[in-house]
């Protein structure tokens, strides 16, 4: 609406100015002509030796271009000597019209001019003192009434009138337009929000035109794509769990109703409740992970320290010797240099715990599992090797996806979850680390977990 306003404004300042500058424009020209007809008259007057009426009339008389214009010729005293209108004469009379005093009175030479506009009627006089012998000896006085000039000004006036007018209409309408447009652009969009609130991020607005306004609709519907996405992920996740939950709910459940309706004797019974206490024991360790893994969504910020990672991978090494042990593994650590690092202490133990466990699970019996530590340029590197089942090909890329298990019977038989890998690659990439995988099946995997050396310069700076 400001816009409008200012348009108005300067519409009208706009017809302000051509009125005065037509009007000035025709005076100037009046101006213009009337002087140099004076000057004229007051030329030829001036060449006269004695200054009287007949010897004014006759030099007057002879000047065809002065026949239409209301004209006095005065002496010094501003006695009348010729009057160009004979009914009306002033001749002998003073003439004490202002323009007339100050041409007399005045400098040499000082043309005088005056106008009044009235009712489409313009009155412009002057005067030219006559100049002989570098004396003021009288002066001419010219009056013009001037109807058609007066109405040619008037009506330019009008038509600037009527074009600012139109002009502003324009103006007007075009907002109008210009308002609805916007305004039903915008209620697009706003409907396009309401059925995005209410559960439908397929929903994409279509704006239209290329201006800020399309711009915002891209934006919105790019936003409306993450959130499609990340509900697609969460949906895929609920999918996944509860599907991972049902399995050994079932077994429980079978295993219960065995139990229940058939004979069985002592020692059966207790292998069926041994087993149920074996799918219970699952069922814990897969909602463990599942809180880890909602954890470290949930909590981005962490408490880091500076530190190196041996201490963490020997303590990693300790808690898991028992089950390598179990499992006839040798362990092996080459700990060289061992640079200290930015990182949650926390989050370094179950990423190092998560990838020992695993080269033990996926080990073969009396085989090897090699942690190393070491220094490679900017990176401080944990490597952790086995002499395993490896992993095929085609399956390394999906080993970081949730729920995600190479050979479902052996995973479940050790008990995994298929999160592990999938808490390693949250808590890596939230400390600004980067995990690769290396392996051929049936030969071992080795996971390189790279982690930025702290560099205390770097971060003084
Ligand atoms: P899980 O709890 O099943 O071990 P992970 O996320 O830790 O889940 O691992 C996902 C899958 O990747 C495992 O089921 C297994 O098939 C494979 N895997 C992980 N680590 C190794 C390894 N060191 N050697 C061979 N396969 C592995």
């Amino acid at each position: 609406m400001a816009y409008v306003l200012i348009t108005f404004i300067v519409l009208l300042f706009l017809n302000i100015y051509c009125s005065q500058t037509s009007q000035e424009l025709f005076i100037q020209s009046k101006e213009d002509s009337m002087i140099e007809k004076c000057h004229l008259a007051a030329a030829e007057v001036a060449k006269l030796d004695v200054l009287n009426t007949s010897t004014v009339s006759d030099v007057i008389s002879r000047m065809d271009s002065l026949r239409n214009t209301r004209m006095i010729v005065v002496d010094h005293t501003a006695t009348a000597l010729y009057d160009s209108n004979s009914d009306n004469s002033s001749v002998g009379t003073f003439v004490l019209l202002p323009e007339v005093v100050e041409a007399l009175t005045g400098k040499l030479g000082n043309d005088v001019f005056s106008y009044q506009y009235r009712d489409g009627v313009m009155q412009s006089r002057s005067a030219t003192p006559i100049v002989s012998y570098g004396k003021v000896v009288g002066c001419i006085y010219m009056m013009e009434h001037d109807t058609a000039q007066g109405a040619l000004i008037q009506s330019l006036q009008r038509n600037v009138l009527w074009i600012t007018m139109v002009l502003e209409l324009l103006v007007f309408l075009f907002t109008i337009v210009f308002a609805a447009m916007f305004s039903s652009r915008l209620r697009r969009m706003l409907a396009s929000m309401r059925i995005i609130r209410s559960g439908d991020y397929t929903h994409r607005v279509r704006m239209g035109g290329n201006d800020q306004l399309t711009s915002l609709g891209d934006e919105f519907n790019s936003l409306t794509e993450r959130l499609q996405a990340s509900e697609d992920r969460r949906r895929q996740f609920v999918s996944d769990a509860s599907h991972e939950l049902k399995t050994p709910l079932a077994s429980i459940k079978l295993l219960t109703d065995s139990i229940l309706q058939n004979e069985m004797d002592m020692q059966t019974v207790r292998e069926f409740v041994g087993d149920i206490g074996n799918e219970a024991e699952r069922l814990n360790r897969m909602s463990q992970k599942l809180l880890s893994l909602s954890k470290v969504e949930s909590t981005p910020e962490v408490e880091y320290e500076i530190i190196p990672m041996s201490p963490t991978a020997e303590r990693v090494l300790r808690m898991l010797s028992s089950l390598a042990a179990e499992n006839s593994i040798t362990i092996e650590t080459t700990f060289e240099e061992d640079p200290p690092i930015l990182i949650c202490e926390d989050d370094l133990y179950q990423i190092a715990f998560n990838l020992v466990e695993n080269g033990i699970k996926y080990n073969r019996i009396g085989g090897k599992l090699t942690v190393s530590i070491f220094r490679n340029g900017e990176n401080a590197i944990l490597q952790v090797s086995d002499t395993g089942v490896g992993i095929p090909e085609d399956a390394q890329t999906h080993v970081f996806e949730r729920f995600f298990r190479v050979d479902k019977a052996r995973s479940r038989s050790t008990g995994g979850s298929g999160l592990g890998l999938a808490i390693v690659h949250d808590l890596v990439q939230r400390n600004q680390g980067t995990i690769m995988l290396s392996s051929k099946a049936g030969e071992g995997t080795t996971f390189t977990v790279s982690f930025p050396v702290f560099d205390p310069e770097e971060v003084g700076e």
